[in-house]
């Protein structure tokens, strides 16, 4: 081997020590190894230790990032609202398309839950209705309390949502025929029945008879409300005894099922209609299916409790799409109390 080869190797064996220690030390980036080696030539075994300049220039230990950046919640605000993720197909899909299909996912047919002031909006003519009973609250008759106090809970949902209960009473015009509208808001203690829900109905019912209107309730709600116990219990006898006077009468009664409905509300008015129409792909039972599955042990068939599975077992009698909903009304008012004069 001679000297000249010796050196050379030398020296790119020292040239990768050094620039190794030089990264690891903070010294910045690895030059051009010519350069380097260059530089190397007088001092090789000088290993020359970082200075606090060369401290302060190295990435990792820079305290202001170079590129400017938008803070996160800078980024949520301008965002916010944009985009909504469907819960059918995990796409996700501008918000303001959904505006536009009344909340129905554009690519899978997926129906988004509405709250009850859209739900009406999207049912009356023009979107226009007037509201009746929107200052009935609940007493709390059994002063109870459960991780809180159920007035503190009523206070914060009234506050969140706006609405005084579980339920909006409207009245308006669906293809030009006068109808009494209640809707259930999920949003509201699990759109749970209690007594305003019970009485709102009641008083739908009296303004039906009243002025002989068709009624239509539509129902998103997990059941009774346990904080009012037997109270909220004695609605389901209440808005049943009610609807057998518009039976009576000979005005229909049309119960629209979303997702989801369960527990008392299913046991009671939502099953009660002239006719029950759910949407698509909505949830519709008693008990869950887990709760079923532990009692029966036994299996669940595939889309057991979804509302196209309900009708083909005579549970239900139509999956109407959202955006056919004023229509299938319209007609079916029509053939119960004959074309709008
Ligand atoms: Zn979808």
């Amino acid at each position: 081997m001679s000297q000249g080869h010796f050196r050379a190797q030398w020296n790119r064996e020292e040239f990768t020590h050094r620039a190794v220690r030089r990264f690891l030390s903070g010294g910045g980036l690895i030059q051009d190894p010519r350069v380097v080696r260059q530089r190397l030539k007088p001092n090789c075994f000088q290993i020359r230790r970082p200075t606090s300049d060369t401290r302060k220039m190295a990435w990792w230990t820079r305290k202001e990032p170079s590129v400017s950046t938008t803070s996160d919640e800078e980024r949520r605000i301008k965002t916010e609202g944009l985009w909504q993720k469907c819960d059918g197909c995990g796409q996700i899909i501008w918000k303001k398309e959904l505006d536009e299909t009344g909340q129905v996912c554009p690519k899978c047919n997926y129906h988004f839950k509405l709250e009850a002031e859209e739900r009406l909006t999207s049912l009356f003519d023009d979107g226009k209705f007037e509201f009746f009973d929107r200052d009935l609250h609940s007493t709390d008759p059994l002063d109870f309390v459960d991780s809180k106090p159920y007035k503190d809970r009523l206070r914060a949902m009234k506050k969140s949502t706006g609405n005084a209960d579980a339920i909006l009473a409207a009245a308006g015009n669906i293809k030009g025929r006068r109808v009494q509208v209640c809707a259930l808001n999920l949003k509201f203690v699990g759109g749970s029945m209690g007594a305003v829900v019970g009485e709102t109905i009641a008083r739908a019912i009296d303004r039906c008879l009243e002025h002989r209107n068709p009624l239509v309730v539509v129902s998103a709600s997990g059941g009774a409300r346990m904080q009012e116990g037997a109270v909220s219990l004695m609605q389901m006898a209440k808005i049943s005894a009610g609807l057998m006077k518009l039976d009576q009468a000979g005005l229909p009664y049309i119960s629209v099922l979303t997702d989801p409905t369960t527990g008392g509300v299913t046991a009671s008015f939502a099953m009660l209609g002239d006719l029950n129409i759910g949407e698509p792909g909505a949830l519709i039972g008693f008990a869950g299916p887990r709760v079923i599955e532990q009692t029966i042990r036994q299996k669940l068939p595939e889309g057991f409790q979804r509302s196209e599975f309900l009708v083909k077992h005579g549970f239900l009698d139509a999956v109407v799409p959202r955006s056919e909903m004023r229509d299938y009304l319209s007609q079916a008012f029509d053939f119960f109390c004959g074309p709008v004069a």
